[in-house]
């Protein structure tokens, strides 16, 4: 392959650039060497740096050097003096900065010679010129090949049709076989393309629902428009439901295989808290970048530069302040006590000495400031290291505040607005205010991730993995359905007006749990903290089938202490006198990090120090929450269960079981979320009361596709049928046991599987509190023998989509 060399006045445009042209080729890509900026911080061009960059990617292919403006050629042309290797073939390209670089990282991927990439990059405006209607694209011909031996036509099923991901994968899947290729859109009619061409094919305009044309020939046609045909037929890995395909018609010539169906699940937006919401756009601010240190203040400057870090230090300190005084419980302690940090005089002295002495920027004063006291608060460890993301907050604040930019983190705001962000911590979650932020919107995060979960106990809609979302303008309204992952831009006014009479169409639940034909179900709640419980009472759960008491602390420092947490756990149990209450012990670690327990360097943490597992290290942390929960149940009249996160082995139930007996707590239970408790569920349940499913991490940990990861969310699903294996396993343990087996997974809070984990023998079901009325309707709506019919169905089927239509045959059949 060839090499490429970027040259920019701006290390950050270059990057950037860089990094857009990559995500078109994955790990494919060519050699890229970045020569950008005239030193450190300083915005310019390097000729001795472009030199380094050219020997640092030269290849016998050659090296193309991309430039952006002005004297970035004339130190290109420089560089090619100080050339030690003559023979080299170096070519420096005129073509537009971004759209060249994109083309030729694309065609370079594809193994074309220099010649073939350089005009590649040349006539990278073409798309962008055919669109906008100039007369003569780029002026340059195109050139569609020898006549085509054979020819297929595929209609267009990915959303946006050929943009510039699936034109990179057409062009690299084809660069695999010698054959010329050539693609034209029918409904344009315009003449054909040539396939190796991304530019070229950019211009073909196709988008979703158009059948384009594709033409072959040479040795492989046939093999390329399999290719070709395998990645429409996918929908280039960008439908939810990878198991339609295109249809392939009017062929000419030989016809290639039908190729075999999908195997390479993706996914778009998708719905994991159901509801509908509307409001304007407000974006996450993502942290600052560290403020370079090449520049030095001239004597003049100091003083001024002083009087900013006093004023943006005072004013982060006062916006702090005032955001506590609007909220209560434990968010205003942590806002108020990082507000006295930023107003730290301490602090603020170290970064004038910095600026007074060393003549350094503000920002870059006020970031080394901060460095230093981290520095001696992770030498100083125990709660001294605990502070350190606190002190970086308030860092992250004041360089804000001096760059100008809105303040990072979640906004501050009073009206109502749909936050939308590239991933959201639990702690940042669980700090959303239900009151004005209508809707999520997160580009990362799975069905199961923390920000779904949390989403859906603060009832709030909630879409996951939206590519894109990022980029929606701020402020623009928008309608969020979460449930269909569906999000309008700019909806009309007849749109906003038929998704409020929607959200009035809600259905209720009645309080009690039954099949059509009466078998009994109860129907739970998962609560998230004592502040959640109100939804759950108003939604009429018959109880909590799930307490998460990680989530009580996961804006805690230190170890919560006995009498906070029996002051907690009361306030849940009182709310639910003489029903079932099933408190779960901490489940800390991975997604869900807490300060006191969770280590930070664990390299798989998924797989590490989680759930029960953290009681080999803190075994007191355990001790103190049971004697906790057994003071609290106690104290109030709730039918308590406890239950233990994360079990994996026959022996750590049975250490769990006597623990519990230790302070008082006789219903005891495990959550099977290991593939390892699910095949061992027999000799688990001799040892306790009852089993609760987690099938968010059952499917995480039977799948090996981590729950947090948008892409892996097809994989991550509780229908996959060995997920539903494992479910049927267990739940034949607590049927042969005489035990309760109920299930607490978000799996639960889908109708129609609810109604096949009823099939399988699952004795409750636990869920958001939204989710219970569409569950119980659905319940109604069927009989428990067409329940263990459509589960014999989904469990035989061979994969969660066959699994999703066979349960759908026979279920939503039987209602009507
Ligand atoms: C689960 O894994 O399904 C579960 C209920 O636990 P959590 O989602 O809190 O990990
Ligand atoms: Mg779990």
């Amino acid at each position: 392959m060839i090499g490429i060399v970027v040259v920019s006045h701006s290390p950050r445009l270059a990057h950037a650039a860089v990094d857009l042209a990559l995500e078109m080729v994955g790990a494919n890509g060519p050699a890229i060497a970045i020569a950008a900026g005239a030193g450190e911080g300083v915005t310019g061009t390097d000729a001795f740096k472009v030199a380094e960059a050219i020997a640092e990617v030269s290849s016998p292919e050659g090296v193309l050097v991309m430039m952006d403006l002005g004297s970035a050629v004339m130190s290109a042309e420089m560089a090619l003096e100080f050339s030690d290797d003559p023979d080299l073939p170096v070519r420096l390209s005129s073509a537009p900065f971004v759209e060249g670089l994109m083309a030729a990282v694309v065609r370079a991927a594809g193994g074309a010679t220099l010649d073939e990439v350089e005009s590649e990059a040349r006539g990278a405006l073409r798309a962008k010129q055919s669109h906008l209607g100039d007369e003569d694209p780029a002026g340059l011909p195109v050139d569609s090949g020898p006549a085509a031996e054979h020819t297929i036509e595929v209609v267009l099923l990915n959303p946006d049709g050929l943009h510039a991901r699936p034109v990179s994968m057409l062009v690299t899947a084809i660069s695999a076989f010698e054959a010329t290729v050539t693609v034209a859109n029918l409904r344009t009619g315009k003449p054909p393309v040539p396939a190796n061409s991304p530019t070229a094919l950019l211009t073909v305009g196709a988008r979703k629902g158009d059948t384009i044309s594709v033409a072959a020939a040479g040795r492989q046609a046939l093999e390329a428009l399999e290719a070709v045909s395998d990645l429409v037929g996918t929908g280039f890995g960008e439908l939810e439901n990878t198991s339609a395909r295109a249809p392939v018609s009017a062929l000419s010539g030989s016809q290639p295989e039908a190729p075999p169906s999908s195997v390479a699940p993706s996914s778009g937006p998708l719905g994991v808290s159901p509801g509908l919401a509307v409001g304007p756009i407000v974006r996450m601010q993502e942290p600052v970048d560290e403020p370079g240190a090449a520049v030095t203040l001239s004597g003049r400057e100091r003083e001024a530069a002083v009087e900013r870090i006093v004023a943006a230090s005072a004013s982060v300190a006062l916006a702090l302040r005032d955001r506590a005084a609007r909220v209560s419980g434990a968010a205003r302690g942590i806002l108020e006590a990082t507000a006295l940090m930023a107003a730290d005089p301490g602090l603020i002295d170290a970064a004038v000495d910095r600026v007074t002495g060393q003549g350094h920027t503000p920002e870059r004063a006020v970031w080394a400031a901060v460095g230093e006291v981290a520095s001696a608060f992770r030498e100083q460890g125990g709660l001294l290291a605990e502070r350190i993301p606190d002190l970086h907050d308030v860092r992250n604040r004041i360089v804000s505040e001096l760059l100008g930019r809105p303040a990072p983190g979640l906004p501050d705001r009073v009206e109502p607005y749909v936050l939308v962000a590239r991933d959201l911590a639990p702690a940042d979650t669980a700090l959303i205010d239900p009151s004005v932020c209508r809707a999520i919107v997160t580009v990362e995060g799975g069905p199961t991730s923390h920000t779904a979960i949390l989403a859906r106990a603060l009832g709030l809609p909630a879409v996951v993995a939206a590519r894109d979302a990022m980029d929606l303008p701020e402020g623009s309204v928008v309608i969020v359905d979460g449930t269909t992952g569906e999000i309008v831009v700019d909806p009309t006014d007849d749109q906003v007006a038929r998704a409020e009479e929607q959200v009035s169409r809600e259905v209720a639940f009645d309080g009690t749990g039954l099949t059509g034909d009466g078998h009994r179900v109860q129907l739970l709640a998962n609560v998230a903290s004592p502040d959640s419980v109100a939804a759950a009472i108003e939604a009429k759960a018959e109880g909590v089938g799930l307490f998460r008491t990680e989530f009580c602390f996961l804006d805690h420092a230190e170890a919560p202490g006995l009498d906070e947490q029996v002051a907690a756990y009361r306030r849940v149990f009182a709310a639910f006198p003489g029903k079932k209450v099933t408190i779960r012990t901490l489940d800390a670690g991975a997604d869900k990090p807490l300060a006191f327990v969770t280590a930070a360097d664990e390299v798989n943490p998924a797989l590490g120090i989680r759930g029960y597992r953290t009681a080999w290290r803190r075994p007191e942390l355990l001790d103190t929450q049971l004697r906790a929960i057994a003071t609290a149940a106690a104290a109030e009249n709730a039918d308590v269960g406890v239950m233990a996160p994360m079990i994996a082995t026959v022996d750590e139930a049975v250490e769990f079981a006597a623990r519990c007996a230790a302070h008082g707590l006789h219903n005891v239970g495990v959550m099977i979320e290991t593939p390892a408790a699910a095949v061992t569920a027999g000799p688990i349940l001799d040892r306790v009361d009852f089993a609760s499913l987690g099938t968010n991490d059952l499917a995480q940990y039977t799948m090996a596709a981590d729950r947090l990861m948008g892409e892996l969310a097809l994989l991550n699903d509780p229908w996959q049928p060995a997920v539903l294996r494992m479910i049927r396993e267990a739940c034949q343990a607590g049927m042969a046991a005489g035990k309760p087996v109920g299930v607490c997974g978000e799996a639960a809070a889908d109708p129609m599987l609810a109604a096949i984990l009823v099939g399988l023998g699952a004795t409750s079901l636990s869920m958001s509190p939204r989710a219970l009325g569409g569950v119980a309707e659905f319940l109604r709506g069927v009989t428990v023998a067409q329940c263990r019919d459509a589960a014999v169905a989904a469990v035989a089927a061979a994969g969660a989509g066959a699994a999703r239509s066979a349960a759908a045959v026979l279920l939503q059949s039987a209602r009507v």
